[in-house]
């Protein structure tokens, strides 16, 4: 019996699925159970588990911050690229303690198309922290207009940031679409707007000067007139030697004139009004990515099962914050040489000690403690099946205006169609 129990639950907490792990037994020659079985198990015990944790770990986190008020970065991500998604998901992340504080999904069915997605789930998350009285201060988002309209409507007293990483990925994608030649100073260039941010004091004047200074230190000029509060570089002068080795651009060369268009965009001006907090979300897309083991994109899910599986990999991102860096058994700090696209090259990066998935034995004892509970299994999925029948599901065709067709209608006609030709 505990086989048939655990091996479900495993299979499912690890961010596993059955097909795989199904291959694996047969190319072993290893008696598995049936696919009917596995679902059925992970649908009566496992995800009602996982849920019931989540939910409890979720209320700690919230009691956590008191009555305090919280600085928090949110983002939207869909479960499928473009614009045929299902679920979107909205995850925000408290900034002080790094830890995820609300996550909410949206069924495409329930709103008016995938675009919605995003401010419907955002709407949800700032609804469930203020339910358990926390009130968020300053909130950093991506450049949703959608959201941006509804923060400054019907949410008056947060503060709405735009998300740094963002507004940073969007500069250097413009400055090498541009132009090729811009490629040597990609990396200075946004450096020197994270430098800008993190040194404005909160002045959205002195940070779009420090910004748009970019334009006289690049042409080797230091020092100028035409500004208000920014009138010359902060860096020491550059010897000789060393000023002769930058790869200076020349005012009137096409490269020059890119770059001026990149960092005088009006757009772009306006946004840093917005980021004078330097709050980025840099966290947020590594539990994207995290999002990813436990919720494949080319997969498909089950609302409770994608639900489930996205509550994991929050607990998982909870429960590994405080990671150390790895040391060898001789106390060395251990690194690791990453490439990384982004950068152009190869980037040094600490290694951190083991991740901790105590999280998942907590949940294994829980399941077990269900199905000793529970009266059968039978009677246990005859359960579920009322609820599930009780709850209005709105599929996909209802959601479009199709009426669905009888399956015998459906095939006649298709074979019908062959018999014609
Ligand atoms: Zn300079």
């Amino acid at each position: 019996m505990s086989c048939n129990l655990l091996v479900p639950a495993a299979i499912f907490l690890t961010g596993n699925a059955y097909g795989p792990f199904s291959e694996i037994c047969q190319c072993l020659g290893l008696e598995s159970l049936s696919t009917r079985h596995c679902y059925n198990i992970q649908r009566v015990y496992v995800l009602p588990e996982v849920t019931s944790v989540w939910n409890l770990h979720n209320e700690a986190v919230m009691a956590a911050t008191g009555d305090q008020v919280v600085t928090v970065s949110g983002d939207g991500r869909c479960d499928s690229p473009g614009h045929c998604a299902t679920f979107g998901t909205y995850t925000m992340l408290d900034i002080n303690s790094r830890l995820i504080i609300a996550q909410q999904t949206v069924k495409v069915t329930e709103v008016k198309n995938s675009y919605w997605l995003e401010p419907v789930g955002l709407e949800r998350c700032i609804s469930k922290l203020q339910d358990h009285n926390v009130t968020i201060s300053i909130l950093a988002t991506d450049c949703h207009p959608a959201v941006q309209k509804m923060l400054r409507e019907d949410h008056k007293t947060i503060k709405h940031e735009f998300d740094l990483w963002h507004i940073v990925k969007g500069v250097k994608k413009r400055m090498l679409q541009r132009n090729t030649e811009l490629k040597e100073w990609v990396r200075m260039v946004s450096n020197h707007l994270w430098y800008c941010v993190c040194t404005c004091d909160g002045d959205a004047l002195l940070l779009k000067e420090k910004w748009t200074s970019i334009l006289h230190h690049i042409i080797n000029v230091h020092d100028w007139l035409s500004a208000e509060k920014m009138l010359k570089c902060e860096h020491e002068p550059y010897s000789e030697e060393d000023g002769s080795s930058q790869p200076w651009l020349e005012r009137s060369s096409k490269a020059f004139g890119t770059l001026q268009k990149v960092v005088m965009d009006k757009r772009l001006l306006r946004k840093l009004d917005k980021v004078t907090e330097g709050i980025h979300t840099g966290e947020l897309e590594s539990i994207h990515s995290l999002n990813t083991k436990y919720v494949p994109k080319r997969k498909k899910f089950t609302e409770e099962s994608f639900q489930a599986r996205l509550r994991l990999a929050a607990l998982d991102h909870n429960h590994n914050i405080d990671r150390e860096q790895a040391q060898t058994k001789k106390g060395a700090l251990q690194f690791k040489l990453q490439y990384l696209k982004p950068a152009g090259g190869y980037v040094v990066k600490a290694m951190k000690t083991p991740k901790s998935y105590n999280f998942r034995r907590e949940i294994m004892v829980g399941v077990v403690e269900r199905c000793l509970s529970a009266s059968s299994m039978r009677s246990e999925l005859a359960e579920h099946r009322h609820t599930d029948a009780e709850k209005e599901k709105r599929t996909f065709g209802a959601h479009k205006g199709l009426v669905k067709p009888s399956k015998e209608d459906a095939v006649a006609h298709h074979l019908s169609r062959f018999v014609n030709k």
